[in-house]
């Protein structure tokens, strides 16, 4: 059997999932990626079915997983991660972060694989405690409409360390706020994708309430460097993972404005219920265990991703319906 590190990342055709498999294959690593793509999109991963060191699995994580031969790490990213997925996905939202991850850990124990678990900002809910640190326990509205969403990644951070303690097994959280680039799905309803996709299509920039409420951006080149050297280290407990630059989505409105040359402005329109008033992550711990701290900055992490939006073709720049509508 060969030597080389074998590593399961399940959303492998996902915005996260993707970058993670780039990221893998580069260091050396065999790949398997897996996904039922719902949300995710092949075309993310078409680039590496021609390597003999990636193999992908059309699979339901959510359903019982079965992986022949080794697997080193095992990395869960399967999940719907915008708003406006899991509105329309609820139930298999709530299934990939509690079954998907009890099939996971299963595996993981049966393979002797560490696991790392894509958890979220969103375990905070709608915070009092800002910025938010890895002690503070949230304010999550359980039967509200991101409940599917926040409460499926909480249990999974309880199983995970369930896991963890009972059977012994390494596990490592790492909690991840708001991250762009590209790959990002055009139409998940995000507010990166959405204003860029409205500014290149000649409408209105959609800005839900009176703009107020903030979000701190990290560009995933930067996210997938954490996550990698929080999959290296020592460390179970959860650990942020964001880039701490805090903005207003008014603000955020106005720089894509300002980015794309747009004519268009930005409108009003009704703020989605339990949508977090503020968020920014507190990243010492990031720093101090892991020596990491986000590097690009989002002046220029926009502009790479607005490259990428331009370059799409009308038809997928037009594409604003679900796939699951
Ligand atoms: N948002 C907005 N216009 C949009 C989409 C989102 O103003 O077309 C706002 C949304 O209400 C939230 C912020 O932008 O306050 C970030 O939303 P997103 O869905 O990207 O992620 P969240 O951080 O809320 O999970």
């Amino acid at each position: 059997m060969s030597n080389k590190k074998r590593v399961l990342i399940t959303g492998a055709a996902g915005f996260l999932g993707s970058h993670l498999c780039d990221r893998f294959i580069a260091e050396g690593y065999d790949v398997v990626g897996m996904d039922n793509l719902i949300t995710g999109d092949l075309k993310n991963i078409e680039h590496l079915f021609k390597l003999e060191q990636f193999e992908f699995y059309h699979h339901d994580v959510s359903k019982f997983i079965h992986v022949p031969g080794k697997l080193d790490y095992i990395l869960h990213f399967a999940s719907p991660a915008s708003p406006i997925d899991y509105l329309k996905i609820p139930i298999q939202t709530l299934k990939v972060g509690s079954l998907g991850i009890h099939n996971c850990l299963g595996l993981a124990r049966v393979k002797n694989a560490r696991v790392l678990i894509a958890s979220t900002s969103e375990v905070y809910g709608d915070p009092m405690v800002h910025p938010q640190t890895e002690e503070y326990w949230g304010n999550v509205n359980p039967v509200g409409p991101r409940g599917v969403y926040d409460e499926a990644k909480r249990f999974q951070e309880a199983m995970t360390m369930a896991y963890h303690t009972f059977h012994g097994l390494e596990t490592r959280i790492v909690r991840i706020f708001n991250t762009y680039g590209p790959r990002m799905r055009l139409n998940d309803g995000r507010v990166l994708p959405a204003f860029i996709g409205q500014a290149l299509r000649g409408e209105d920039l959609t800005m839900f309430g009176d703009g107020s409420q903030t979000r701190s951006f990290c560009y995933v080149s930067d996210l997938v460097e954490g996550i990698y050297r929080l999959l290296m280290s020592d460390y179970a407990q959860p650990v942020n993972i964001g880039n701490p630059d805090e903005i207003t989505i008014r603000e955020f409105g106005e720089e894509i404005i300002k980015l794309t040359g747009t004519h268009q402005k930005l409108i009003s329109k009704p703020l989605p219920k339990d949508d977090p008033k503020q968020r920014k992550p507190d990243i010492t711990k990031a720093k101090e265990i892991l020596g990491w701290e986000p590097k690009v900055n989002r002046a220029e992490g926009l502009k790479i991703t607005y490259d990428y939006f331009r370059s799409l073709s009308p038809e997928e720049l037009n594409k604003t319906a679900h796939r699951f509508d």
